[in-house]
């Protein structure tokens, strides 16, 4: 960990959850941490309550699924920072819907579930990486992907666009792993880590259960127990690249 000390992280979808989660435990450990999210309000009062550890976070309002935002977000950590050394791409949404219902307003859902969990997956590594580039530097690319991304579950309506994007994002972890090499990077680390059922405000959102207090009838884990995953990517000598890690609560299939 004390290697990355003193770098600069990016984390989408900062502002509830995991990426809150990551947020706290990256500044804690001595990075700069620039949390992205369309509500950094959230961030900017939980920062409040952090003491010293507030000025090492850092926070821009992007949509990652709208690609200006994200221009504009990614040229201002540029003109701000230079450069960056950590993409934590971890934005994420799902919906309860099926995709058999024809209606336009499913139409919308589904197509900012793509827009958000893969497209801005995507453009967030592009942008990330160039500015990787800047330092010379080593770098990692952690997506936060989903048991989801390896397993179809049908008959669950939060599933059935959700995990498509999920196993485009595993494709794309691994492309992007072999891409840098083909391209003679050997400084940059791609990893896709996949949580099971973690107790956070995503299926609140996605009208699953009405509040996080709600979900005892499911095995779940914390986001801190997400967060400690992250951590364990960054204590891994230089010349390691776990490409995939799977973090599921005790008890779920
Ligand atoms: P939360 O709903 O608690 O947090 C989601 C975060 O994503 C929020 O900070 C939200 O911020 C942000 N976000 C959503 N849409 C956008 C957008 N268009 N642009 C920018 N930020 C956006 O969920 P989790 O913490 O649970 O989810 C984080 C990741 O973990 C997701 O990728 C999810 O798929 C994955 N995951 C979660 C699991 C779980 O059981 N909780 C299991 C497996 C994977 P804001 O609304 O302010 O923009």
């Amino acid at each position: 960990m004390e290697k990355w000390k003193n770098k600069i992280a990016v984390i989408t979808g900062a502002s509830s959850g995991i990426g809150l989660a990551i947020l706290k435990d990256l500044a804690i450990n001595g990075i700069t941490v620039i949390g992205l999210a369309r509500n950094v309000e959230t961030i900017e009062y939980f920062k409040n309550d952090l003491g010293e550890i507030k000025e090492k976070i850092f926070t821009r309002a992007c949509d990652v699924s709208n690609v200006d935002s994200l221009k504009e977000s990614f040229d201002w950590i540029e003109k701000e920072f230079s450069c960056i050394h950590i993409l934590i791409n971890n934005a994420g949404i799902l919906h309860n819907l099926s995709i058999l219902d024809s209606s336009d307003e499913v139409t919308e859902k589904i197509n900012s579930v793509i827009s958000t969990n893969f497209t801005g997956a995507v453009h967030c590594a592009r942008k990330a990486i160039a500015l990787m580039k800047n330092s010379n530097d080593y770098g990692l690319v952690v997506n936060i992907n989903s048991i989801a991304g390896h397993n179809v579950y049908s008959g669950l309506n939060i599933s059935n666009v959700y995990s498509p994007t999920k196993f485009a994002l595993t494709a794309f972890s691994e492309i992007l792993r072999q891409e840098l090499i083909t391209n003679g990077n050997d400084k940059i680390r791609v990893s896709n880590l996949s949580p099971g059922v973690v107790k956070t405000e995503i299926m609140v959102r996605g009208k699953i259960y009405p509040s996080k207090d709600t979900y005892n009838d499911v095995a779940h884990i914390f986001a801190e127990d997400i967060s400690h995953g992250v951590l364990y990517l960054l204590s891994t000598p230089w010349n390691v690249n776990v490409s995939q890690i799977t973090i599921k609560p005790l008890g779920e299939r």
